[in-house]
């Protein structure tokens, strides 16, 4: 075997580049790609990072520093996550330890792994069944202790006449209602010993199967052609209108992986879905399921990672369903991809770096598994489809839904005119009241849908105008009742609500426009026997309040559910039947070209919601502007025409997927220095990019925490490979960097920014 010198090392920093290490003779053995190893690095400084390289070339400095000590003989990280990670590195503009760090749970719980340790029960001996009998028969005096092994031979499946099994003591104690002493003292007779096992992190590990469901004929042919079109192509666009069927062929194409002894991962956008999925998979597919996202605590992420690389351990997860960063897990052997709800923008990691979109990830991740890709939704992205019409990606569709049930119909309801009329009940429109009473009598379900949380998003003096706004970050406070406080949504800046005004000191401040808190005030003195609850970032703080919300709604014990975006996504109850959407205005409105795209999904997707089993639902879009065009198709449910319409808009001005777009974003505590660094930067680039580059200028939000910001974006033509480009911008950048004073900037890289 031939001994390399050195190893290339991924350390968990936001420098470009990987540094080299010599590899002492004592270890050379065990160097290799993908185990974790301590070096110094800056100073004193010691950090764990990962071998990506073994080579024999030395680097152009003086002193390479030996690599101090090897962590785990047994790589943490396998060839494929090395691929990805470097993938991620040159596609999104950012260190190699910058994904590491998204990446891994956390290092030192990773390698300093520690199974969970429980106590538990078991008999001392091999005792018969008649010697187990007189036993209980000589423990008659003491009742209690009886009461403890009699529980103990139930829960050990002995009195089912099962094998018996040791069992947690904690359970024991709790199913006789005894002590922690009565348990002792039977301990001592020499009956029952106490053992230490190791147990799962993970609650509720189901095993129970039931046979998947058969498919309708639609679904049946929707499934055989994505198998068809899966011979020619590697990724799939399963365009399905909402309750088509969509996750019912998804577990189909699950099982035929699990069957060839494939992994399978399936993405969600949303942590809240995951709640309902996860049952709908152990269903069918029991233990072999697990689950990732990042309301685990660390010891839990690493039991699932874990679990995911011991692909052939009994206990190993062989389907997982997770959100964005579930792509980093170790699987081996993947099959197939599955990325639910594809166009939803929570797959881009916005801040920090990697700002890595995970749908694009997953099928980079695919691709170096030789597995397929499925991407699923009612209101695919425009890139997507694109890639679709364009024959990149096989298309299929399912235009009905299951059972043919019909799509919800929609009612505009005007609230401009309303308002005028004096028609309007707090913030709800007659049709929308009248579609709630109509269902509320019923007892059927709904759903309110407001794209804001908190009481309003801003208070102002009734005599002069004065808002205030955030000590940090160029925003409105908004006001939340509850903890009755102004807050800042960008920097969680508070502030306690100001009794008078301050800039007049007039005492009429007042509340604007609504959030979901005060939807939730109002509906309930409209409709007071009705029971309501709301859903959004202020209720569900709580590891598991999600699952509580969505249990208690599909157990009725909720009428009317108020939310954000947390609720219009994949979720499917039974008996909710009318949609409303309090104001499609501030969705449309919003100054980003993608604005309209969203706006159609997110309505289509809430709408989505209603009238899923037996009857048809109903959807009420508040809005002052009935005619726009988007929710003129929101009407007919007309995704295509709004792809049109979209597509050649994007077209003539040349935006996303006509070009790729880089955001680079500069920020500086002082305002005048961001002016000039800014300048500087898209002087040079213009110089490269000519008329591709836009900017600086200042976005929506142009501070925030006491940073200034300019953007510039450049937009690059989709003909050419961007890699160049790429080399370009970082050049530049680099360049800025070297400027007097430059070092007190923040500059941060946006590859196709969502
Ligand atoms: P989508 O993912 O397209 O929104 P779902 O898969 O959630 O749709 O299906 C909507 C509802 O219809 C779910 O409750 C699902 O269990 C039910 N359903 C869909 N297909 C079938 C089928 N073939 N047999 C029985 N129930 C089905
Ligand atoms: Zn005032
Ligand atoms: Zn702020």
């Amino acid at each position: 075997m031939t001994k390399f010198l050195f190893a290339d090392i991924i350390l968990p920093l936001a420098v470009r580049g990987r540094f080299t290490y010599a590899i002492p003779d004592e270890i050379v053995e065990d160097i290799r790609p993908g185990v974790m190893v301590t070096v110094q690095f800056g100073g004193r400084n010691h950090y764990s990072g990962i071998v990506c390289r073994v080579h024999d070339s030395k680097p152009e400095i003086k002193n390479v520093k030996p690599i101090i000590s090897i962590t785990d003989k047994i790589p943490l990280i396998n060839e494929f996550q090395l691929k990805l990670w470097l993938w991620i590195s040159e596609y999104y503009l950012c260190s190699e330890g910058e994904v590491m760090k998204a990446a891994l749970p956390s290092s030192a719980s990773l390698n300093s792994f520690k199974p969970r340790l429980e106590t538990f029960i078991k008999l001392s001996g091999n005792f018969s069944e008649s010697e187990l009998n007189i036993i209980l028969d000589k423990l008659k005096k003491a009742p209690k202790q009886q009461d403890i092994l009699s529980s103990y031979l139930s829960l050990s499946g002995f009195t089912d006449g099962q094998e018996i099994q040791p069992v947690s003591k904690a359970l024991i104690l709790s199913e006789s209602r005894s002590s922690a002493g009565i348990l002792e003292a039977i301990i001592k007779k020499g009956f029952l010993m106490s053992t230490s096992q190791s147990v799962s992190r993970i609650s509720g590990v189901d095993d129970y199967k039931e046979p998947i469901k058969l498919l309708s004929d639609a679904q049946e042919s929707t499934f055989k052609s994505i198998k068809s079109e899966f011979l020619e192509k590697d990724i799939v666009l399963l365009h399905g209108v909402t309750s088509s069927g969509k996750t019912e062929i998804y577990i189909h194409l699950i099982e035929e992986q699990l069957k060839k002894g494939k992994q399978v991962l399936y993405m969600l956008p949303e942590i809240a879905l995951t709640t309902q999925i996860i049952l709908r998979l152990k269903r069918h597919f029991g233990a072999v399921t697990g689950v990732y996202h990042s309301r685990f605590s660390d010891p839990e992420k690493v039991e699932i990672w874990k679990r995911v690389a011991g692909k052939d351990q009994p206990d190993s997860y062989r389907l997982i369903l997770g959100v964005r960063s579930s792509i980093f897990l170790p699987f081996t052997d993947l099959g197939l991809i599955i990325v639910d709800e594809e166009h939803d923008g929570s797959y881009k990691q916005h801040d920090p770096a990697p700002r890595y979109h995970a749908r694009d990830s997953a099928i980079m991740l695919a691709a170096m598994h030789n597995a397929k890709t499925v991407l699923g939704s009612a209101s695919p992205s425009i890139e997507t489809y694109n890639n679709a019409v364009n024959g990149k990606y096989g298309l299929t569709e399912l235009k009905e839904r299951y059972g043919l049930i019909k799509l919800p119909s929609i009612i505009l309801a005007n609230s401009r005119e309303a308002y005028r009329k004096k028609l309007m009940v707090s913030h709800f429109t007659p049709e929308l009241l009248q579609a709630m009473d109509d269902a509320l009598g019923k007892e059927e379900q709904i759903i309110l849908f407001q794209n804001r949380r908190g009481f309003s998003p801003y208070i102002q003096c009734s005599e002069c105008g004065w808002i205030p706004v955030c000590i940090q970050c160029a925003v409105n406070l908004t006001y939340h009742k509850g903890i009755n406080k102004l807050v800042c949504h960008y920097c969680g800046y508070t502030a306690s609500m100001p009794s008078e005004c301050g800039n007049c000191h007039s005492t009429g401040m007042v509340t604007r426009g609504f959030g979901t808190e005060k939807i939730e005030d109002e509906i309930k003195i409209v409709f007071p026997a009705a029971r309501v609850a709301r859903m959004d970032q202020d209720t569900t703080r709580n590891k598991n309040s999600f699952k509580k919300l969505i249990r208690a709604f599909e157990d009725r014990r909720i009428d009317i559910l108020i939310g954000t975006q947390m609720i219009s996504k994949g979720l499917d109850f039974e008996n909710l039947t009318v949609v409303g959407i309090l104001n499609a205005d501030n969705l449309l409105n919003y100054p980003d070209f993608r604005a309209h795209e969203r706006s159609f999904q997110l309505m289509e997707q809430v709408s989505g919601r209603a009238g899923r089993r037996q009857k048809q639902g109903k959807v009420v879009i508040q809005t002052s502007d009935p005619a726009n065009k988007i929710i003129r198709l929101v009407l007919t449910h007309d995704y295509v025409n709004m792809f049109r319409m979209q597509a050649s808009e994007r077209m003539t001005f040349n935006y996303p997927p006509f070009s790729r777009m880089v955001k680079i974003s500069i920020k500086h505590k002082d305002r005048t220095q961001l002016n000039y660094f800014s300048e500087i930067l898209g002087r040079d680039l213009k110089n490269i990019f000519g008329k591709r580059v836009l900017g600086p200028e200042s976005p929506v939000i142009s501070q925030v925490q006491l940073w200034y910001i300019k953007t510039i974006i450049i937009k690059i033509e989709r003909e050419k490979p961007p890699a160049k480009a790429k080399q370009f911008i970082i050049e530049a950048i680099e360049r800025l960097e070297k400027e007097k004073g430059a070092s007190s900037l923040r500059i941060a890289i946006d590859v196709d920014p969502y």
